[in-house]
């Protein structure tokens, strides 16, 4: 068989379609400055750049206790911080799962549910071994709500739920103001708590790095989706300029970047692979830029090449396949444990192909599906870079460098991944592309949430 195809000449074509060269990584940074640019000019925009009403960095003096509930997937988080100045914090938090109904049942239900997990969370941690309250008559504890849908605000205390995502779908609620929502809950309940700040992930994040170490200029988040906030001039933002605010200001933009090159995929390389997932999703057309890098998709881009190669005959011969055949049962984390299998045997590999999907590999098999990873986890990490460089060189911060916080699990389990966002950066911008670093970031929707509402209280 002198003409039969090995796997490492298999392998070479997805290394050409997966591969970002970096003058098409300049091209895409230019063209997501572009984008950005427009966010900020009018609304209902590609990538909406939604002002946040978080005005300015913290000083990191920011001190006292705030609480922080953080409603923003499988779990419902309750948290103490105290912010003890100097960029130093303590933090004590409960969990409360959320149950399938109660994701879809009436909203107002939802929020009293938040309400009475506060309640519990303050009557708990606010008392003495005898049960005494430990507030002052009439004492309201400051309250920082992590809302992580995307909301309009008019206010840092207001929030109109545009949709949800992330599988909630609670009735009553889309179109309403989702802070006086959980407010009404917080009276019913007789909670202790003023609400003073709504604020998304990414904002928070943005926040609680910045307390910590003031170089830090940008967050992402790299999870279930990939999303980034920055601090931009408030004159800059032509949009709301009706609004009369003071044009010194500063105000942190929840870019909602995900959404970059949606409907008009005139800029991202989408391979044929990207295409399936975007037709197959439940929202064609959009989160263009998400799809090529979030944790919910990676592995499905995988599985898709994966299945290409079994229809032509290339992998699996006489072996049933049909347990790959399903729809997001790839998961990424398999890529991250695919490329940090530290045998020659590639053992790790044998294990989810075995385990998982009832198949047996070759090593030469192992081999190309670790390499396939890479490409995949690689051009991901490329990708983001190419939007930090759009937000470093809109802002200026090459010369001077900064820090970039983040978080998610992409980002905190896939080995590698930061080293690969950071020679991103130095492809799109050569040696200068070194002062822009990015490092995990503080929890911000606990953290972020309780600093905010920190600030808030003080501009009142
Ligand atoms: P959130 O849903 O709040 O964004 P995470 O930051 O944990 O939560 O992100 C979840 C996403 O991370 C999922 O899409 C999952 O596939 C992915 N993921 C989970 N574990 C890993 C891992 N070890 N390596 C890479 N991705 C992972």
């Amino acid at each position: 068989h002198a003409t039969k195809k090995t796997m490492a000449d298999h392998l070479r074509k997805y290394e050409s379609l997966f591969t970002l060269t970096p003058q098409r990584m300049r091209m895409i940074v230019e063209a997501f400055k572009d984008s950005l640019e427009l966010g900020l000019k009018k609304p209902e925009q590609v990538v909406p750049m939604i002002p946040t009403f978080v005005f300015g960095w913290p000083s990191g003096k920011e001190s006292g206790d705030f609480l922080a509930l953080d409603l923003g997937g499988t779990n419902l988080r309750v948290c103490l911080v105290t912010l003890q100045g100097e960029g130093k914090f303590e933090m004590t938090q409960t969990k409360y799962r959320l149950t399938e109904e109660q994701k879809q049942d009436e909203g107002q239900k939802l929020f009293d549910f938040c309400a009475e997990c506060l309640k519990t969370f303050v009557d708990t941690n606010f008392t003495d071994g005898d049960g005494k309250s430990l507030l002052k008559p009439g004492e309201m504890l400051p309250l920082g709500f992590t809302f992580s849908y995307p909301c309009v605000q008019e206010r840092i205390d207001h929030g109109k739920l545009i949709r949800w995502t992330k599988g909630f779908g609670a009735l009553n609620t889309e179109g309403r103001d989702v802070a006086e929502m959980f407010r009404r809950s917080i009276q019913k309940y007789k909670v202790p708590v003023v609400m003073t700040a709504l604020i998304n992930d990414t904002t928070g994040t943005l926040i609680a790095s910045s307390y910590v170490n003031p170089r830090t200029k940008i967050a992402v988040i790299f999870g279930t989706g990939c999303n980034a906030a920055y601090m931009e001039n408030v004159k800059d933002i032509d949009k709301i300029k009706d609004l009369g605010i003071d044009e010194k200001a500063q105000m942190a933009i929840n870019c909602e970047w995900g959404a970059f090159d949606s409907f008009e995929h005139e800029h991202l390389p989408r391979t044929k692979y990207d295409i399936i997932v975007d037709e197959t999703s439940n929202k064609p057309g959009e989160q263009a830029f998400e799809k090529l890098i979030s944790g919910r998709y990676l592995g499905e881009i995988l599985r898709l090449v994966i299945c290409e190669l079994i229809d032509e005959g290339v992998l699996f011969l006489g072996q049933e396949t049909y347990k790959l055949e399903t729809p997001y049962v790839f998961e990424t984390a398999f890529l991250s444990l695919m490329e940090s299998d530290p045998t020659d045997e590639l053992l790790m590999i044998i294990g989810i192909f075995t385990h998982f999907f009832a198949v047996e590999t070759t090593l030469a098999e192992r081999q190309f599906f670790r390499a396939l990873a890479m490409l995949i986890g690689r051009r991901a990490a490329r990708l983001s870079a190419c939007g930090i460089a759009a937000i470093v060189s809109k802002m200026g911060y090459l010369d001077e460098g900064c820090l970039v916080g983040a978080d998610g699990s992409l980002y905190n389990k896939y080995p590698g991944f930061a080293e690969r966002v950071h020679e991103g950066l130095f492809d799109v911008f050569g040696e200068k592309g070194r002062n822009i670093i990015t490092h995990h970031a503080e929890d911000g929707s606990g953290v972020g949430s309780a600093i905010i509402a920190a600030m808030t209280k003080v501009r009142r």
